[in-house]
């Protein structure tokens, strides 16, 4: 059974109760994890605060960076067991679960050298007057992570708060946890102080909920749906607590006549099934110049239908999805496509040793979706594909920004005044020229516009976000 991480030690619940850990290759339950309530919550934020009063703040920026050195190469001895835990946990195959594990090592890398390189400025001011701010740590931050990537996301989210000098308490998914509740064994064994790193595991609207309306909590980073979103933005207003949010997406990959497809179709189509497509800044709609529509989507769909979908442990092109409700989920817009008459181009298959008590969905390419219908404008998260033509090039830049959201577009064209003109008019946080997602770019500032979010992690960009501005005037004379 695992427990609650707080200042370096495993507890149990005050609630004394548990929620089972679901394998969704199979279905079965194999672990319990703890549903943890607002007196967990409570207690590791005390426990924050301690370590931030006592430690945290009198460590130099260096020494935070040698801890998350530190803690970056106790991760990547550990990458082979971590990922053998979230291949279980979170049904990823082995080669999606080491890529995750290697990115956290990579975050931790990242943000350990970033410690000692995050300055305030002198400002130019009156006579007689010097100025200058200082950039401090917002002090406890609350992370709420989901269930998709968790190794990453804490990686790029607990890593750029504590560069920066915050003290964090987590809440990962109640779907994907056991990866994290590790890593902050780990980050003890590397010489993080008590208290830097608790983790609380439990239900959303339990333990998210006192997370987010905690006073002790100075700010918060929120990664997940954009309902949920709303709900933390909702919470935290009322006292005015800085979130950031990090949330969903239809991201649009633009495909002209003069682009390179050889290139562009493995490409188009990782960037759909990666995950199962249960990635935020998934792939999922295609838009097609017209005059090679036909074509493209003749090659996309011999593409599909080679794609095989299986038990995270076979190591296929597609596990399962998370949980029996995200495969209905997947179902009931498939549904909704037939009812609407839109034609089903290919699909991958399902391999015979997939057990039919998992979450298996075969890789869908829908096409001529209409750009009104829920599939060209909700989150399907799953691994299915919308393609849709255009004529011309404000015809593209218009379905690519019909959608509430914008936080990845991909652009394939060979023209290089084109790729800057999108690039301008695309409404989105990242825009990948002739590629996508540039091999997950821990260095790339990440973020959305609308109602994918707002504020920026990864990157040195994040911490800004992960600290609050003092500006300080000296008058001398
Ligand atoms: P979700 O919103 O259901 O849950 C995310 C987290 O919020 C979980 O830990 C959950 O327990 C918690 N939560 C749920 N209700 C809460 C409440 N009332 N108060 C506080 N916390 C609460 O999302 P999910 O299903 O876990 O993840 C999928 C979603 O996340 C998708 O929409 C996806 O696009 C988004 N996502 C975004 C990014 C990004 O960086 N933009 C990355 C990964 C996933």
């Amino acid at each position: 059974m695992q427990l609650n991480y707080i200042a370096n030690a495993s507890v149990p619940s005050d609630s004394g109760r548990t929620i089972p850990v679901i394998d969704p290759s199979d279905g079965q339950p194999f672990d319990e994890i703890q549903r943890g309530n607002a007196q967990d919550i409570d207690r590791a934020v005390a426990a924050a605060r301690q370590c931030l009063d006592t430690v945290w703040s009198r460590l130099s920026a260096a020494e935070r960076g040698r801890l998350l050195m530190r803690l970056s190469a106790k991760v990547a001895d550990h990458v082979d067991e971590l990922a053998a835990i979230e291949q279980r946990d979170c049904g990823k195959p082995v080669k999606q679960a080491r890529a995750d594990a290697l990115a956290l090592v990579r975050y931790f890398e990242f943000y350990a050298g970033a410690c000692d390189k995050l300055h305030g400025e002198t400002l130019p001011y009156q006579d007689g007057y010097s100025v200058m701010t200082w950039r401090e740590p917002h002090g406890v931050t609350g992370h709420v992570i989901p269930w998709n990537y968790p190794m990453q996301i804490f990686g790029r989210s607990v890593g750029g708060a504590l560069a920066a000098g915050n003290v964090c308490v987590v809440k990962p998914s109640e779907d994907a946890c056991l990866s994290l509740l590790r890593v902050a064994q780990l980050a003890a064994e590397a010489g993080f102080p008590a208290g830097a790193i608790n983790i609380v595991t439990g239900y959303g609207h339990e333990v998210g909920d006192a997370l987010a309306r905690h006073e002790g909590i100075d700010h918060i980073s929120f990664t997940g749906s954009p309902s949920v979103g709303t709900i933390i933005q909702q919470v935290a207003a009322e006292r005015h607590c800085p979130v950031t949010l990090e949330l969903g997406g239809k991201s649009p990959q633009i495909v002209f006549a003069d682009a390179d497809l050889d290139a562009a179709v493995p490409v188009i189509i990782n960037a759909i099934v990666q995950n199962g497509g249960q990635t935020c800044s998934a792939g999922s709609r295609v838009l097609i110049e017209r005059s090679i529509y036909e074509p493209l989507l003749e090659r996309l769909a011999a593409a599909f239908e080679n794609l095989r979908v299986g038990p995270a442990a076979m190591d296929l092109d597609v596990g399962p999805l998370i949980r029996a409700s995200q495969q209905q989920r997947v179902w009931d817009f498939l549904s909704d496509a037939q009812v609407a008459g839109i034609p089903m181009m290919a699909q991958g298959r399902i391999v015979d040793e997939a057990p039919e008590s998992g979450y298996y969905q075969a890789p869908t390419l829908l096409r001529d979706v209409p750009v009104g219908h829920r599939l060209a404008q909700e989150e399907v998260f799953g691994p299915v594909l919308s393609a849709m033509a255009f004529q011309n090039e404000d015809e593209a830049v218009a379905l690519a920004n019909a959608t509430r959201f914008g936080l990845v577009a991909g652009v394939w064209t060979r023209d290089g005044s084109r790729q800057f003109r999108i690039a301008k008019r695309v409404h989105s946080g990242q825009v990948f020229i002739n590629n996508y997602g540039a091999g997950g770019g821990v260095e790339l500032p990440f973020g959305g516009v609308k109602s994918s979010g707002y504020g920026r992690e990864k990157g040195f960009e994040a911490l800004y976000g992960f600290t609050t501005l003092k500006t300080v005037a000296f008058r001398h004379g």
